[in-house]
């Protein structure tokens, strides 16, 4: 039967999206503050920590501010005051004159690595909780992430779920029920990836059924 907190609690949705956005303010006043201290802007430090992610640690600006969800001009004033800084650094393709990319320099790539600690604080609170939890609201994480890529409200991620050589619930071992035929190699949830250098955006007719066969495991 109903009682009164039934009748005045919101719905679980939107206090979970309650407790989702007191975290992004303490990641945001986090990257202000840490940002703030080395001279950089969030979204610099942002720019710096992607192309750390990539595997020959450049990009063009266009692939910087579609991962980042940010517009080409706030992109492209960000890239150059980190070039001014002379954390990155301009490079032509080797195959295409007309192309240019920014890459890390060693100074930008001392910088990335002290930016990627930026979310040490949060790593350590999601580790007060047991491994089950951890690998659950990882999932929880996943899906949340894919289905505001759905929506449109943010930019393709390089996650497992969408990437080209994820091959889920291919395995009998319920432990490593997913393959990585990057590595080829089985791996369970907790190995998901939420940004992996190796990562290769699947086929859009593929990106369905890759996610059914996902969600056709244990939950
Ligand atoms: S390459 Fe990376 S993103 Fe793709 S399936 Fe393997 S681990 Fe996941």
């Amino acid at each position: 039967m109903n009682n009164l907190l039934d009748e005045i609690t919101e719905p679980i949705t939107k206090r979970v999206a309650t407790g989702l956005s007191k975290i992004a303010m303490a990641l945001r006043s986090h990257a202000w503050q840490e940002a703030g201290a080395r001279g950089l802007t969030p979204t610099q430090g942002q720019i710096l920590l992607f192309l750390r992610q990539q595997p020959d640690q450049s990009a063009m600006l266009s692939t910087i501010s579609d991962a980042l969800g940010i517009s080409d001009p706030t992109g492209c004033e960000a890239v150059r005051v980190l070039e001014k800084k002379q954390l990155i650094r301009k490079v032509r393709s080797k195959t295409d004159a007309r192309v240019v990319a920014n890459i890390l320099t060693p100074k930008g790539r001392k910088e990335a690595d002290r930016t990627a600690s930026w979310q040490d604080f949060l790593a350590e609170a999601v580790g007060s909780l047991t491994d089950t939890e951890q690998e659950a609201l990882l999932r929880g994480l996943v899906k949340t992430i894919r289905a505001l890529q759905e929506q449109g409200n943010i930019p393709i991620s390089q996650m497992c779920v969408t990437c080209n050589f994820f091959r889920p619930n291919v395995h009998d071992d319920p432990e490593r029920p997913h393959h990585c035929a990057y590595v080829d190699a089985p791996f369970g949830d907790k190995l998901l990836r939420v940004e992996c250098a190796e990562y290769q955006p699947a086929a859009p007719e593929d990106r369905g059924p890759t996610w059914d066969a996902f969600l056709a495991g244990k939950y």
